[in-house]
């Protein structure tokens, strides 16, 4: 209790300047109020009989207690059952402050104000009007205090006569402000109880409250629901009563000393439910110090996690799983690799990669449908599964590659056997969807420790070993050799060369002249990129286009290409011929890498789109991309010409050729070096020269190298010529020379 307080109630000094039917007055004002707080459980009802019982003992005056709003720094009637409802309204608001009435100072000095003529003193000046308009000419206010002493409101006596309280009104102020700060912050609390009691009981989490010795008090509703024990069931019994027997009782001593040295556990357990069944709870215990620090409780609360843990199974799924076949994906595949290796190399054995590419699955994919092709690649899985044991691990990468861990190997001809159960299994046929289908595989092999020790090189010598399965003919498997290493070595050492060869210009362009066959004339070349290395001479780009591919340097590489081209065009243009075109050409990696922005180079350089023209491969139409459709339409929008290079190596389509609006066909020099012999290749050309005639494009022959294939050529009516008997490719200065001597 606040000491202040305390003396303002029992200083003996008071007590001595009341009459014996005062004191007795007083104790019997006391006695009555403290009954209303006993028995009665409404406050504003007690804080009105309150004022009802001073009311009594003061003839001609109105009790008010007010209660200040923190938040808003202002007060309202709390409780003023004699005083009127415009009053009350008028009161509300009221701001504490010097000027604020007896209850505004009253707050706002934290001290009583008794004030005898509210109509002429300064205290009452802003609320003065109040006062003329409900006759209160004198009103004693003391401010009402919680039990830490914080004023928290006012309790008061307004008169309709002028007047100042006598040391019993005073004691009657003094007692009612007290027991009222009493009883509203009992009201306070057991609202604080009532909320929490309500948390407790309606918690959807289990919860129950144990005392020191781990012996169960009491319980919600949520426990009776998750664990199926009734209060009566529980209460008296130790907490242990819902947990499983499958924890060990070292598990709970490990628990239950963190919760004494931290105050704190919280983590997944099993839990077990009245009739058995177990399940999986989230448990968090907190151990709470009672009032006076001497011992605790436990607050023990937890919830069944069945539902999350089963979602959380369903997203682990998803993650790690190929939704196809059900088998592990490439992300569960190399965590299960790094996983083996660890324990290969524990047990001294050896593990096999396999890396396995269905053959021609596209081809089956294309004549039969892809519901057919998921068919077969489910049926495919199944038998992969078959070929190894259950330590093994089969996994779907994407599309028709699969890869397999053979684990625990003790030699590396243990592999074998797989391997040719594999390639035997997967050629029996597949009956899909009444349809009857055969595919092979190739596949690479590379082992652990031999081979590589990391995931992601074993899963390179696996993707190359595979790649040379394939060109050994398919169906059949390569096993990785130093040569494949070899080659990877000296493949990655040129395109970190050819990173630095770009940056310190190294690269140049040669260019092969395109003679018009009727004329003779001269008016396009291709341009032809070459690097000069700095020990090893020219590099042709057989040797350094793929590498550039794979490791994205194309791009680059291509822009430069382009822009280089186009200022030799502009140049000759400019010298020579204002028709002057350069054939650039364009991998269908730069097509899928970026939207080129060639046609706004051009645009800005000022040239026409026909300066150009872009070699493509007809295998770039095959797989057709969003990004290629929209390049070689812009490509044609803006009159920049296409051309198939080497016309008649890939897979060829008629269809494709009309779309897309070609200008030109390159037939490949392998057909043309057989022109002179009476091959097939003769009439082949011609056929394609009448067909690219009809379809209203161009054609030009590649590899030109002798005279009677020119002869031969014109004959047949093929467009241009291009090939070391005109030219091969030349530097520009010797490039000019030759334009200085033909048309
Ligand atoms: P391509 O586009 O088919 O170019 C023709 C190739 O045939 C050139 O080889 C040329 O030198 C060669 N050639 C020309 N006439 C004859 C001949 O009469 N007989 C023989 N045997 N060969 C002849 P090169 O310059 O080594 O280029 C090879 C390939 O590299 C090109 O084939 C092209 O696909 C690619 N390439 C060249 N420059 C670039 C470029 O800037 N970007 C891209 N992406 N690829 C390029
Ligand atoms: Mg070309
Ligand atoms: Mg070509």
């Amino acid at each position: 209790m606040n000491k202040n307080i305390t003396q303002q109630i029992t200083a003996p000094t008071d007590y001595l300047d009341l009459t014996n039917p005062e004191q007795s007055k007083i104790l019997e004002f006391q006695q009555e109020i403290l009954e209303l707080i006993v028995l009665g459980n409404n406050y504003k009802e007690i804080c009105e009989k309150i004022c009802l019982l001073i009311e009594r003992l003061l003839d001609n005056a109105v009790a008010s207690v007010m209660l200040l709003d923190k938040g808003k720094q202002c007060m309202n009637v709390f409780a003023a059952p004699s005083i009127p409802a415009e009053c009350i309204a008028r009161l509300n608001g009221l701001r504490p402050g010097p000027e604020a009435g007896s209850c505004g100072n009253a707050v706002f000095r934290q001290e009583a104000v008794f004030i005898e003529s509210t109509l002429d003193d300064p205290r009452w000046q802003s609320i003065r009007e109040i006062a003329i308009d409900f006759n209160i000419l004198s009103c004693w206010s003391m401010p009402v205090r919680s039990k830490g002493g914080e004023c928290i409101g006012s309790f008061a006596l307004s008169s309709f006569e002028h007047r100042l309280p006598s040391v019993f009104h005073r004691k009657l102020l003094q007692i009612g402000s007290f027991i009222i700060g009493i009883a509203l912050e009992q009201q306070k609390m057991n609202e604080q109880l009532y909320l929490s009691s309500k948390v407790f009981e309606n918690s959807p989490e289990a919860i129950m409250i144990a005392d020191k010795n781990r012996v169960i008090i009491s319980i919600n509703k949520a426990l009776n629901i998750i664990t199926g024990f009734s209060a009566e069931e529980v209460i008296g019994k130790p907490t242990s009563i819902v947990t499983s027997i499958r924890h060990s009782t070292k598990f709970f001593q490990k628990i239950w000393l963190s919760v004494k040295q931290s105050g704190h556990w919280q983590g997944e357990v099993w839990n077990r439910h009245k009739y058995g069944r177990e399940y999986p709870a989230w448990l968090t215990i907190t151990s709470v110090p009672n009032n006076n620090g001497s011992s605790c409780y436990y607050l023990i609360n937890f919830s069944n996690i069945t539902d999350k843990k089963k979602s959380d199974e369903i997203i682990w799924r998803q993650a790690n799983h190929d939704s196809l076949t059900g088998l592990p994906n490439r992300n569960m595949f190399y965590d299960r690799l790094s996983h083996d290796i660890k324990n290969v190399s524990r047990a001294g054995t050896l593990l096999a990669v396999l890396f396995i590419d269905l053959d021609r699955f596209k081809e089956i994919n294309d004549s039969f449908g892809h519901s057919v092709g998921d068919a077969l690649l489910i049926e495919a899985a199944k038998r992969l599964n078959g070929c190894v044991r259950e330590t093994d691990t089969v996994a779907r990468l994407g599309g028709d590659e699969f890869t397999i861990i053979l684990n625990g190997l003790t030699d590396q001809n243990c592999a074998e056997r797989i391997i040719q159960l594999i390639l035997l299994e997967l050629t029996k046929p597949f009956y899909l969807n009444a349809k009857l289908a055969y595919v092979t595989a190739s596949i690479g092999v590379t082992f652990f420790p031999a081979d590589a020790s990391s995931v992601e090189i074993l899963m390179k010598n696996a993707d190359q070993a595979m790649y040379a399965a394939k060109n050994n003919g398919r169906n059949c498997c390569s096993y990785f050799t130093s040569s494949m290493r070899k080659a990877t070595e000296i493949r990655s050492r040129i395109a970190y060369e050819l990173r630095h060869a770009l940056r310190e210009q190294h690269l140049f362009l040669m260019y092969q002249p395109i003679v018009d066959l009727t004329t003779g004339y001269i008016h396009k070349a291709e341009a032809l990129i070459r690097w000069q290395h700095p020990e090893r001479g020219t590099i042709y780009p057989i040797e350094f286009i793929s590498i550039a591919e794979e490791s994205n340097l194309i791009t680059e590489i291509g822009d430069w290409v382009f822009k280089q081209a186009v200022n030799q065009v502009a140049a000759w243009q400019a010298n020579y011929n204002t028709n002057f075109q350069i054939s650039i050409n364009k991998s269908p990696k730069q097509f899928i890498s970026k939207m080129s922005d060639w046609v706004n180079h051009l645009r800005e350089k000022k040239l026409d789109g026909q300066s150009i023209i872009v070699e493509i491969t007809e295998n770039l139409l095959l797989d057709i991309h969003e990004l290629v459709v929209k390049q070689l339409l812009s490509f044609r929008d803006a009159g920049v010409q296409v051309a198939i290079d080497d016309f008649g190596t890939g897979y060829s389509s008629l269809s494709y050729l009309k779309k897309f609006d070609i200008d030109y066909l390159k037939i490949d020099q392998s057909f043309i070096s057989n022109l002179d012999s009476k091959s097939n290749d003769r009439i082949l050309c011609e056929a394609v020269i009448t067909m690219a005639h009809r379809l209203g494009m161009k054609v030009v022959a590649e590899g030109v190298e002798t005279d009677s294939q020119k002869q031969l050529l014109i004959a047949m009516g093929c467009d241009y010529g291009q090939g070391y008997f005109f030219s091969k490719p030349l530097s520009v200065e010797n490039f000019e020379a030759l334009l200085q001597q033909t048309p």
